[in-house]
């Protein structure tokens, strides 16, 4: 058999023992790919392929070297990839070749962004969620059980949120082709197939003792099967990778309902939390708020967000943390300055653990650590800041342990570390006494080298001498062509170059072999030392996550600070659940960065829970409802508040419903969604919540949209007793205030004068008495005659008077028809040709009026087709769109 055969046959069969969909096998000093496999890089990558042929048969193959597998193997992740990396050995018998790990998305390690990278599992076990979630980047590795009415749509949400790159779903959850698409639509996760064993809830449950312990697993007490399995199979399946991740993984954390306020997915999206509503960041509350100034700050940041919570106690703390920053501004400045030195310690202490990091990690581990003494110290001299909880906050970490780690690290790393481990000069002297005698004999001997031509040029008396080393011939005594003969007798002759010789002595000789035996020794004792050094590290991971939370921590309350000091924001008095929620000259956190804004005044209370927002389209009715539900999750993760002042009874979940732009985009039935997203609300949300809705039944004919609403809003005021605002154009549900004692109506005000309107933003109780909707349609560049007309109707409407319809025959000779919309009945009616008295007027306009000839005699079967079908038309049934179109068509009709 040959090489080539060998090898693809090895590769092959390496291929069909994993389950990757790529291997990468090393082969010297490259990692190749064949067949398949080099099809498929060299089309994802545009790497090179080449053919080898071997008896007969041509294997496409492709190669990268060894170093620079990395870019490659990250490259072919992030496109969903699984990739088996095979490594080269070598024993005594020759090469070997085994898979060592196998890359997932889940699994990848080096990673420049800052966002987490979770791979999560999902578990369905009887109607209960399990999910769990690893980021193997930072070690954090959360899980929880969602088993409420609304299971399947919770462990959406929770997916939804996390935004994992890889998902594991369970024996069940793979049957489930529904939810399998959504997870797909939703999150750009990787599905993989792990094997169902795993998430068995008894294999699950060893996989989790043997990696946090029983103690710690016990603590945590996680009950529900499917949360242990989907917990278990995560573990196992970091563990099955082989990449040496799961060392990272020290601590489970378990969050329930509890702790943290509901914020769904929908809603997240609707508030703009981290991006808007067409995808970007830009505009989201998150890039007006963060300030931060490390990644890790940044990522814990928008999870805060996410996460609003429930504990009182916990958000007065960090409250009580804002302000202190707040009125410390030098103290504060400092803290940044020097948390911007700060490293991704959660990251380099899994690099560590898997045995990843390099110098510069360890180097970036140890300035980080020397971070904490620095913030510490700004807070220790700043009173303000001493007696409030950032000072127990940086005294979490096991302190201790950290500086001596740092110390460690301090001692044993050289300022200016090579990139790679391999070429040496990674450590201090004075670290080891041998590689101290080492590097000294190494010295010694390169002197030696590097005064060799002078003192041979002394001895011999020679003229064109020099000493040189390279990798075939080593070190060697070169002589000028003019003057090689002058040669001393034991100069052995090693090569001729076109003007010189190449000569070697036996001294030359046996120093060099000391050199290399030296320069051998050395980099084996200087990589034993680092690996020795980099365990050290490992060891302290959890040290080591536990100091990079409290400075992300830190960071994001001192990020929180300088916003609210910027921005003029104010501290919010919470208070329990249930008390209401009063906000004065309250704020959009977002609009208020670009807009004059007008600040307005809330509130709700047990008395007043249930506001009615009515207004002119475009007057700030959305605003106003978003800024109060911004308002209160910015109070919900310890932040001040765009207000003058505001006292927060505090939500158990904020429930949004807003008009579905981007549903519409993707080309989903609205009204469907519309009323998903209310049936939703309806179930989930109870007495301490907060509800948006904006406009509820649009997407229907009118009277179905006026009933919808007025229901929904009798139940939520009647059984659910959440606090919410309800921004509606059907006027007739303002008359429900009069009738339910907790529902109040205000408006957004504007002033109309000689027909222009002009916005005020301001929020007034009581109702409007009209949407200015044909004000807006002039806004817009609606034609001015549609606009004019439009008037006349409305007009005619409040006196509840008939409306005619307009219409012009063919031909030329305009006609008019004359239906009548009749207000009373809602029908639309063919009126009499000697009709009222608007029909007579616009017969009139129209230049002919009409005779007594029946309309199939001047425009054919059409017409009278046209005006049975229009006679048909229930009115209060149809939505306006429907309407619209059906007016078009008959009006082509009419036109042929
Ligand atoms: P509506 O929901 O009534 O149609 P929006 O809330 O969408 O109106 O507001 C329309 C526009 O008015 C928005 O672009 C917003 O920037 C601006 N706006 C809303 N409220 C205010 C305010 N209080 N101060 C200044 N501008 C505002």
């Amino acid at each position: 058999m040959t090489e080539a055969e060998g090898i693809v046959g090895e590769f092959n069969s390496l291929k069909a023992d994993s389950d990757a969909d790529v291997l990468a096998m090393q082969v010297g000093d490259f990692y190749e790919f064949f067949d398949e496999d080099a099809k498929l890089v060299g089309e994802e990558l545009d790497l090179k392929t080449s053919k080898k042929s071997s008896g007969g048969v041509k294997y496409p193959m492709a190669g990268v070297p060894v170093s620079e597998l990395t870019p490659y193997l990250k490259a072919l992740v992030e496109r969903g990839y699984r990739v088996a990396v095979a490594d080269q050995r070598e024993t005594e018998s020759g090469h070997v070749r085994e898979i060592t790990r196998v890359v997932t998305p889940g699994t990848l390690l080096d990673v420049t962004d800052a966002d987490a990278r979770y791979v999560a599992a999902v578990v369905e076990d009887d109607g209960v969620y399990g999910l769990a979630f690893a980021d193997v980047t930072t070690g954090q590795f959360s899980v929880t059980t969602v088993d409420d009415e609304d299971a399947r749509d919770g462990a959406l949400t929770e997916l939804y949120r996390f935004d994992p790159v890889e998902v594991l779903p369970g024996p069940r959850v793979r049957e489930d082709d529904d939810l399998l698409g959504t997870i797909r639509d939703r999150t750009s996760a990787t599905l993989t197939l792990h094997e169902s064993s795993a998430f068995a809830p008894g294999q699950a449950r060893h996989a989790l003792t043997e990696q946090f312990g029983a103690a710690s697993l016990e603590s945590v007490d996680i009950e529900a099967a499917a949360t242990v399995g989907a917990a278990g199979a995560i573990v196992d399946y970091v563990e099955e990778t082989g990449t040496g991740l799961l060392a990272s993984i020290t601590r489970l954390q378990r969050y329930g309902d509890a702790a943290f306020a509901e914020l769904d997915s929908t809603t997240q999206r609707n508030l703009e939390l981290t991006e808007t509503m067409q995808g970007g960041v830009e505009g989201s509350l998150y890039s007006v708020l963060d300030h931060t100034v490390t990644s890790p700050g940044g990522r814990r940041l928008k999870s805060w967000l996410q996460r609003p919570r429930q504990s009182r106690d916990a958000l007065d703390e960090r409250l009580a943390s804002v302000d202190a920053l707040t009125g410390a501004a030098l103290a504060r400045e400092e803290l940044r300055e020097v948390l911007g030195d700060a490293y991704d310690l959660e990251r380099l202490a899994s690099k560590a653990t898997s045995g990843s990091a390099d110098a510069g990690d360890l180097l970036a581990v140890r300035d980080t650590l020397a971070v904490l003494p620095a913030v510490e110290e700004i807070i220790e001299n700043a009173p303000r800041l001493t007696d409030s909880p950032l000072r127990a906050i940086a005294e979490r970490p096991d302190r201790e342990r950290a500086a001596e780690l740092h110390e460690a690290l301090d001692d044993a790393l050289a300022e200016d570390p090579p990139k790679t481990v391999q070429e040496g000069g990674l450590l201090t002297r004075g670290y080891d006494e041998e590689l101290d005698e080492l590097i000294e004999r190494h010295e010694e001997l390169e002197r030696w080298f590097d005064t060799l031509d002078e003192r041979e040029r002394r001895q011999y008396d020679l003229r064109h001498v020099s000493v040189g080393r390279n990798k075939t011939d080593g070190y060697y005594i070169q002589i000028g062509k003019s003057a090689a003969d002058e040669a001393p007798d034991h100069y052995e002759n090693v090569k001729t170059l076109k003007n010189s010789e190449r000569f070697r002595t036996d001294e030359l000789a046996e120093r060099e072999r000391e050199i290399m035996r030296i320069e051998e020794r050395r980099g084996e004792l200087e990589y034993e030392l680092f690996c020795e050094l980099r365990e050290q590290v490992a060891d302290c991971a959890e040290t080591l996550q536990d100091v990079g939370r409290a400075l992300a921590e830190i960071d994001v309350l001192a990020s929180l600070a300088v916003h609210a000091v910027e921005n003029d924001w104010t501290c919010p008095t919470l208070a329990a659940p249930g008390e209401g929620i009063d906000i004065e000259a309250g704020r959009h956190p977002v609009v208020e960065q670009t807009t004059d804004f007008v600040p307005n005044d809330l509130s709700l209370s047990e008395q007043r829970a249930f506001l009615i927002v009515t207004g002119p389209n475009m007057s700030g009715k959305s605003t106003y409802m978003r800024q109060t539900a911004l308002i209160v999750l910015l109070a919900q993760i310890g932040s001040f508040v765009p207000a003058r002042s505001a006292r927060i009874g505090l939500v158990d979940g904020i429930y949004t419903r807003v008009g579905a732009l981007d549903e519409l985009a993707q080309g989903r039935s609205t009204f469907m969604v519309e009323m998903q997203e209310l049936s939703k609300i309806l179930h989930s949300a109870t007495d301490e919540s907060l509800v948006i809705l904006d406009e509820v039944g649009r997407g229907t004919a009118t009277y179905d949209g006026i009933s919808i609403a007025w229901a929904a809003t009798e139940y939520l005021h009647n059984e659910v007793h959440a606090k919410t605002l309800f921004a509606t154009h059907y006027h007739e549900l303002t008359t429900l205030a009069d009738h339910l004692d907790r529902v109040a109506n205000v408006h957004v005000a504007a002033d109309e004068r000689d027909g222009e309107v002009t916005f005020l933003r301001t929020v007034r109780d009581g109702p409007t008495d009209r949407s200015y909707g044909i004000h807006v349609a002039d806004l817009a560049g609606v034609p001015g005659p549609v606009v004019d007309r439009s008037n006349t109707v409305l007009q005619r409407l409040r006196e509840e008077k008939a409306i005619e319809a307009k219409g012009s025959g063919g031909g030329g000779s305009a006609e008019t028809k004359q239906v009548v919309f009749d207000v009373g009945s809602g029908q639309m009616t063919a009126a009499s040709t000697d009709g009222g008295d608007a029909a007579t007027a616009d017969a009139a306009d129209s230049g002919e009026t009409g005779g007594s000839d029946p309309l199939t005699e001047q425009f054919g079967e059409d017409a009278a087709d046209v005006l049975d079908e229009l006679s048909a038309v229930d009115v209060a049934e149809t939505s306006p769109i429907e309407l619209m179109s059906a007016v078009q068509e008959w009006r082509e009709r009419l036109d042929d």
